[in-house]
């Protein structure tokens, strides 16, 4: 009789999640809440040794904790990834290989993109605020205003700037950090927006408007600012000038430019309803690196939940993905009670997002400030994990 040696086990198959940033964790852990490690290998290929939680960096130069950071070697652990040290450089789209900046070549069975953004600086003479590193020129800044006996500070989201939240909360807290310290200050919020928070719907902007009213912030709302004059003071296009001693602002977000994809005219890749890119078999995006109009980290994890059922479907794991259907959250930060924000926004694709509020009580709020599905429970299970203030948040001075 002849033998017949048995079939060799089928391969494992093996997805790469390029990025270790919040759509690239939370697309991580959906996957592993499906598979397990005998079905499915995960792979996070990034150039960081830490995942860095942005929102709460709008505390520090208050005097807020140093803003939160995990080793991604303990999410590995946690949750059962490789890492792989590395930067994506190119994709090879048929041959579902991709080589990293430093020359290896890494084969993939599904390829997610969580690459992120790079934030640029808007505006020349601003300070830009674009995270925990900024901190320390905004604490600079307050007291230059200090020894200066006051002054004129603005904080500005220029036309580009989709998620302008930080902006608010910072105006807020300097205006009550001035306040506090007897510092005589002009405090100013300057918008593209034609409402304060108009992606959030009316009621929002009713909030927005009532907490600068009654912290003495003046808003210049719908202004598009053209730059810094030699005087520091801020031109706007309609040729209004505003005067500024101290300015900052929100950076532009800028594509990560990627060999091998195709990408709208700005450099950002477009996806469908799955999150999948259109004319690349195999390859998903999620986050700041795609073509969604409003960056964001809860947004961004919608996006990742998207690619993740996405991938599992074309993988064989999963009969009907559930498709992106954006609902934006956000918590507004201030001396005051926590304002919880949410509004449903028209299907990716359908042109400016419109807004459908949703009131939300704080007891219902998914915890923590960025909200994903998977992110969200797995860092408030963590006994270090980053600590959303449910109440109004103590305005200091940053340590130095
Ligand atoms: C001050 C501030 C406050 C914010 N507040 C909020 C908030 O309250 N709520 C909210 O939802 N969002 C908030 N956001 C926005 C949110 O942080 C971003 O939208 C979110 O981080 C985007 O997630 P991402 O995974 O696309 O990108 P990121 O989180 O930026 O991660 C990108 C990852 O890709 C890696 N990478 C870059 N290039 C490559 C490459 N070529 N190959 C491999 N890896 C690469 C990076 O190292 C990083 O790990 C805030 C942002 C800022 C700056």
């Amino acid at each position: 009789m002849p033998t017949t040696s048995p079939d060799p086990a089928p391969a494992v198959p093996r997805v790469v999640i390029a990025g270790a940033g919040i759509a690239a964790l939370e697309a991580a852990l959906a996957l592993r809440a499906r598979l397990d490690d005998r079905h499915l290998r995960i792979t996070l290929l990034a150039p960081n040794e830490r995942f860095r939680y942005p929102p709460l960096s709008v505390l520090e130069p208050f005097g807020g904790e140093r803003s939160w950071s995990l080793p991604l070697t303990a999410f590995a652990d946690d949750v059962g990834v490789e890492l792989h040290h590395g930067v994506l450089h190119e994709v090879d789209v048929a041959g579902r290989t991709l080589r990293t900046s430093e020359g290896e070549r890494l084969d993939y069975d599904a390829l997610l993109i969580a690459t992120g953004a790079r934030a640029d600086r808007s505006l020349d003479g601003a300070v830009p605020f674009r995270g925990a590193h900024d901190a320390d020129r905004i604490a600079d800044l307050l007291d230059d205003l200090a020894e200066a006996g006051g002054g004129r500070l603005a904080f500005v989201a220029p036309g580009e700037v989709s998620w302008s939240l930080p902006i608010y909360e910072l105006a807020l807290l300097a205006a009550t950090h001035l306040r506090e310290r007897g510092i005589p200050a002009e405090v100013a919020v300057v918008t593209h927006e034609v409402d304060p928070l108009a992606v959030f719907g009316t009621e929002a902007q009713a909030v927005a408007r009532a907490r600068l009213d009654a912290h003495g912030v003046a808003l210049h709302a719908g202004a598009l600012v053209a730059g810094l004059d030699d005087a520091g003071r801020i031109e706007l296009d309609d040729g209004r000038v505003l005067a500024a001693d101290h300015v900052v602002a929100m950076p532009t977000l800028r594509p990560r430019a990627i060999g091998g994809l195709r990408t709208d005219d700005r450099g950002f890749l477009p996806i469908d309803d799955h999150a999948r890119v259109p004319g690349a078999p195999g390859v998903y995006a999620a986050g700041d690196a795609t073509d969604e109009p409003i960056k964001q980290g809860g947004l961004a994890c919608q996006q990742a939940d998207a690619a993740a059922d996405a991938i599992l479907a074309d993988l064989g794991h999963l009969l009907r993905p559930a498709p992106y259907r954006p609902v934006l959250r956000g918590i507004l930060l201030s001396d005051d009670e926590p304002a919880y924000l949410r509004s449903t926004l028209v299907p990716h694709g359908g042109g400016p997002p419109v807004a459908r509020q949703t009131p939300v009580a704080p007891r219902a709020w998914p915890r923590g400030k960025v909200v994903g599905r998977h992110l969200s429970p797995y860092l408030a299970g963590r006994e270090d994990g980053p600590r959303t203030p449910t109440g109004a948040v103590r305005v200091g001075v940053r340590p130095r």
